[in-house]
């Protein structure tokens, strides 16, 4: 529910942001209030003047107690300065308020001359924004191996996913692709492939297909047209959504919205663009279209569809264009162009088909962190890393003999996912990282935490460990992928 004003109005958060992010803000400011929408500002900051001041969250205290008012968000982009602050405004920002599904439209603008024009190209990338790789936790390994943890759950899984098919039937699109890199890694990846069968049973009239994330990148340049909604891991959609908006006239074109139950950011996919900042001459169109997105959201459906009238009839006419679409030599200003658009309030343009959209059903999903509960689960074995600059052959003995007389025994070691011990024949170039990988010896039927404790403080006498992952079967089935090599 949006934050209503004494004056009846709904308000909004606005965040201006660094570089060219006032500049693209500002002038969407300016055209809706043109239209005459119910909109109030409330101006906060986050980003590099704040990471200056010395906070190393990058978002001031006041910054979110707004948006715990206001529930919306319109920001421009913020840059991470080297050196400030450690972690990106921006995803902290997405991560604080749980905003669970970026969506990323990529559609063809008539006016904007692409390789790609006339084909029809008019796709949602709908991308996980808070686990995978993004969540960012990393650790080294050893002084030369770096980890980053890809978390990925099926909780989360749940929610964008039905969110995708939601978003397809509020924008009536017929359906909705799981784009994944299962085929590498079941289990994470495999997860959100997973989801989707499950999901899209509750969807019988939107078509659901899954491709590899891969072949999608490649049929995204070859046929963008057969798309209509993706669904997709937080990096695969990072990639494939710049990709998309290449295919329709560049970054200068792409919107977005970062979506949650409780809090909705709306905000360009490009970034501060510094090289422009202050010169008048970017491209504000990402942020006009992103604060249509918002309008929708805050069911102001009539000022979104005159605002989105404008900026295509102003591309049509072509009188008055960026840089970006048109050239130095021609080109107008970002404070031109935003005129024009404000003229053009009101005028239909001829060859853009408007949508029907209707308010999104946000997917309920329970609070409760615990949302798979198996019927049996039980620990087997356990995968011990452990820093060695020893040859393979001389580790695997050594940790056969360390286990010998417990409940485990080796069953393999691998070196970054190939089986190195016993060896397999194969020829790699080992690093100084090892996954050593017990399992329960026969008559075994599970091992306890005694059990594993016993046999890394046998480890630890020769060896450096770092981290240990238990092998689990959950309801019957491995709840760990295999080595390369490994039978
Ligand atoms: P960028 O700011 O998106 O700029 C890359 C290039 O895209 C620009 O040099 C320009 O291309 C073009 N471009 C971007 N926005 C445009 C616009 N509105 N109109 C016309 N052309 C536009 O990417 P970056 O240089 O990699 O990142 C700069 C900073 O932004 C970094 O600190 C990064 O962390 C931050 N960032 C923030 C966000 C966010 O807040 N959501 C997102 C991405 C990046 P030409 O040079 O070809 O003219």
């Amino acid at each position: 529910m949006p934050y209503i004003t004494p004056s009846g109005k709904k308000l909004v958060t606005v965040i201006p942001g660094d570089g060219i992010g006032p500049e693209c803000v500002y002038a969407a400011i300016r055209i809706i209030e043109a239209t005459g929408a119910p909109i109030e500002w409330e101006e906060r900051h986050a980003g590099e003047r704040v990471f200056k001041e010395g906070l190393a969250s990058g978002v001031r205290p006041d910054t979110m107690e707004s948006i715990a008012k206001t529930r919306v968000v319109l920001k421009g982009p913020l840059g991470t300065p080297i050196g400030y602050g450690e972690k990106s405004a921006n995803v902290t920002l997405r991560k604080l308020y749980e905003t669970y599904a970026n969506v990323r439209p990529a559609r063809e603008f008539p006016g904007v001359r692409t390789p790609y024009s006339g084909r029809g190209i008019d796709l949602v990338i709908i991308r996980e924004n808070i686990e995978d790789l993004y969540a960012g936790i990393e650790h080294m390994q050893t002084p030369g191996v770096a980890q980053c943890l890809k978390l990925i759950s099926d909780k989360g899984c749940e929610k964008v996913v039905r969110f995708a098919f939601e978003f397809a039937r509020s924008e009536g699109r017929k359906s909705v692709v799981a784009a994944t890199k299962s085929n590498i890694m079941k289990l994470t990846e495999g997860m959100l492939k997973r989801v989707h069968e499950r999901v899209a049973r509750d969807y019988p009239d939107i078509e659901a297909w899954h491709l590899i994330i891969d072949n999608t990148a490649h049929q995204l340049v070859r046929a963008p047209e057969q798309f209509d909604v993706i669904v997709t891991t937080n990096m695969n959609g990072d990639i494939i959504s710049d990709l998309s908006s290449a295919l329709i006239g560049g970054l200068g074109f792409a919107p977005s919205a970062n979506i949650g139950n409780e809090v909705a950011i709306f905000e360009a996919v490009h970034g501060t663009a510094p090289k422009y900042a202050g010169k008048n001459v970017i491209n504000p169109t990402a942020v006009i279209l992103s604060a249509v997105m918002m309008l929708r959201h805050l069911g102001e459906f009539e000022a979104a569809q005159l605002i989105e009238d404008a900026v295509i009839v102003t591309l049509e006419d072509g009188k008055k264009l960026t840089r970006d679409v048109v050239g130095d030599a021609r080109a107008a200003t970002t404070t031109e162009y935003t005129d024009e658009i404000i003229r053009n309030l009101g005028r239909r343009p001829i060859n853009w088909k408007r949508r029907e959209y209707r308010p999104i059903q946000l997917p309920q999903v329970s609070p409760d962190p615990v949302t798979v509960v198996p019927k049996t689960r039980r620990t087997v074995g356990v995968d011990i890393f452990i820093e060695s600059g020893l040859h393979s052959e001389e580790i695997g003995r050594s940790l056969e003999d360390f286990a010998a007389g417990t409940k485990l025994h080796l069953k393999m070691i691998s070196n970054r996912g190939t089986r190195v011990y016993p060896p397999t024949g194969a020829i790699t170039d080992n690093v100084d990282h090892w996954r050593c990988r017990f399992i329960a010896n026969d008559g075994v039927a599970a091992i306890s935490d005694a059990d594993i404790l016993d046999l890394v403080s046998r480890v630890q006498q020769r060896y450096r460990w770092m981290h240990l992952e238990k092998l689990e079967e959950i309801d019957g089935e491995p709840g760990w992928t295999k080595a390369q090599g490994e039978d």
